[in-house]
């Protein structure tokens, strides 16, 4: 016959948030007749072993479990407060997250600024070349006029025909 090695789980009493209480809650379903793999240890009392559900009954209706799960929270005191802490710390890691996110979107929108102010900053770069070449726009423009305006006067004398 094939020996199986039994599995050990700690029996926990489930919790009920609307009466905020423990409460027992069979870890077997009832009326199976599988083989008994699974041995639970309840915390109450040491070697308080249960192997199905009739054992499970059985144990629940003890002196011990009966008071131990009366005096539930002041027993397992530590491990309440520990288990809030955790819940606390989780809450303050999801905060201190959602601000590490904003941050990023943040400093996102700042190197997206940054790149457009140096855009601006190189058109600027190339203004006094522009201004340089409107100077000499400017300059060729007033060669180009007093030309014509001598051009102009010389033609009045010389060429000038009398239309009448
Ligand atoms: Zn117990």
């Amino acid at each position: 016959m094939d020996i199986i090695e039994q599995e050990k789980r700690l029996y926990a009493l489930e919790f009920n948030p609307e009466t905020d209480t423990y409460g027992d809650k069979s870890p077997f379903r009832q009326n199976t007749h599988s083989p008994a793999l699974i041995q639970y240890t309840c915390p109450c009392k040491c070697n308080s072993n249960f192997f199905n559900n009739s054992g499970w009954n059985s144990h629940i209706k003890t002196k011990t479990h009966i008071y131990y799960k009366k005096n539930f929270n002041f027993l397992n005191k530590p491990l309440l407060d520990a288990k809030k802490e955790i819940i606390n710390l989780k809450r303050e890691n999801n905060t201190n997250l959602n601000k590490i996110r904003k941050a990023k979107q943040i400093v996102k929108g700042l190197k997206n600024d940054k790149l457009i102010l140096e855009d601006k900053i190189n058109e600027l770069k190339e203004l006094p070349s522009i201004i340089v070449k409107l100077e000499q726009l400017v300059e060729k423009y007033k060669a180009d006029k007093k030309e014509f305006d001598d051009y102009s006067l010389s033609s009045d004398d010389e060429d000038f025909e009398d239309c009448s």
